[in-house]
């Protein structure tokens, strides 16, 4: 057995969970949940206390995401993941083209590969650590790609692809690991979803989708036709986006969340806004990136995963390790001492740190993180 590697307790960062998701929760957060233990939590999530906890939620939203009239904010129950199978049953009309560029990003394009009332999707690819988005494609109803792709650190533009709207596509945005984190304008999508254990330091369950009138009146079409004599789909009531709207809309859920989440959820959308919305939190993310990308690129043993700086993460930010440094005995370093989840994306598959730094995380744990870092590469052996 060895000793484990001891790290000076002052160059510890003040909290050590840099996760990408779940990730790093507020002790306020946790607080208003220890405060919510005997008035909201075992109640139903159909009378006023809890319902008034999600309206807090979708008014907190559309303020700090500057939502245009009209938009909408819905939420559910799945998470991201089954908001991909809402979307392949209740938007997509026949064919959407996708943007893969990563795990997350691949996995919609996927989804909807193996829809039997969906044509082929067109998918446009680019190398791991690397971004492209869908180019305009003929015959085509959604395009697609992630704001943030967590499994390799890439950030992704979110503006329509030119002709989109013309031929009457809508744009769907997962924005998981991006909302919240990173500047967007709304309007330039029809779907913009995530879920809450990544920048909005929650726990996981949930989807939130921002919608826009375009994507509402798609799901209505697509589940109106979708009960036709003869139609070929079938769109379950849990994948309905027209169901799951008409509960939000009454600050509820088709089936029982975790009231839990929406109370972390609610604490955090309240903390971003009054700090100063969207405009502040993207600023300390973009802070504590710069950080790590700036003490990585003056290393000796370290270097962003992402060459083109315009699509390194401000969010998620990963970091190549030279081969004589194995990244997975400083993981276990780092974690002996507290500081948590900075190992890489398990199918990538590369010598690699991955570091959330979502606006939870304070920038000046980030820089300690990196003289923690320093410290165990010099005294691995
Ligand atoms: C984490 C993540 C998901 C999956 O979220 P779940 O809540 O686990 O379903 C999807 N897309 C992106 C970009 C993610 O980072």
């Amino acid at each position: 057995m060895i000793d484990s590697m001891k790290i000076p307790s002052s160059m510890l960062p003040e909290d050590g969970r840099f996760g990408c998701g779940p990730s790093k929760i507020r002790r306020k957060q946790v607080a208003a949940l220890a405060e919510a233990g005997t008035t909201l939590l075992g109640t139903s999530h159909r009378q006023t206390p809890v319902k008034h906890v999600v309206a807090s939620i979708r008014e907190g939203l559309a303020e700090y995401f500057s939502i245009p009239d009209g938009w909408q904010i819905a939420l559910g129950n799945g998470g991201a993941s089954a908001f991909w199978e809402v979307a392949c049953a209740s938007l997509i009309a026949r064919r959407g083209a996708f943007a893969s560029y990563g795990s997350f990003s691949g996995k919609f394009a996927a989804s909807a590969a193996k829809a039997p009332f969906l044509e082929k999707p067109v998918v446009y690819q680019a190398d791991f650590g690397s971004c492209t988005l869908p180019k305009y494609t003929d015959d085509v109803d959604v395009y697609c790609w992630a704001h943030n792709e967590t499994s390799t650190g890439v950030m992704a533009p979110v503006r329509r692809v030119e002709g989109s709207r013309e031929q009457g596509a809508l744009t769907l945005i997962d924005a998981t690991s991006g909302a919240g984190g990173l500047p967007v304008d709304i309007a330039q999508t029809d779907a913009y979803y995530f879920s809450p254990q990544k920048v909005f330091g929650s726990d996981g369950g949930l989807w939130f989708a921002i919608l826009s009138p375009d994507a509402v009146k798609r799901a209505e079409d697509v589940e109106n036709s979708a009960t036709l004599e003869g139609a070929r789909r079938w769109v379950p009531p849990f994948l309905s986006l027209t169901q799951a709207l008409a509960n939000s809309n009454k600050n509820q859920t088709l089936n029982t969340p975790a009231i839990g989440t929406l109370v972390l959820m609610n604490e955090q959308v309240k903390w971003l806004n009054e700090h100063g919305g969207l405009k502040w939190a993207s600023k300390r993310c973009a802070k504590s990136a710069k950080t790590l990308y700036s003490w990585a690129e003056k290393s000796d043993y370290a270097k962003p995963f992402v060459e083109d700086e315009s699509f390194r993460s401000n969010v998620v930010v990963t970091i190549d390790l030279d081969d004589s440094i194995k990244a997975s005995s400083v993981v276990t370093a780092l974690r002996e001492n507290g500081i948590v989840d900075t190992s890489g994306y398990r199918k990538l598959g590369r010598n690699q740190l991955r570091i959330g730094v979502f606006p939870s995380v304070k920038p000046s744990d980030v820089e300690a993180l990196t003289y923690c870092i320093d410290y165990v590469v010099e005294h691995l052996q």
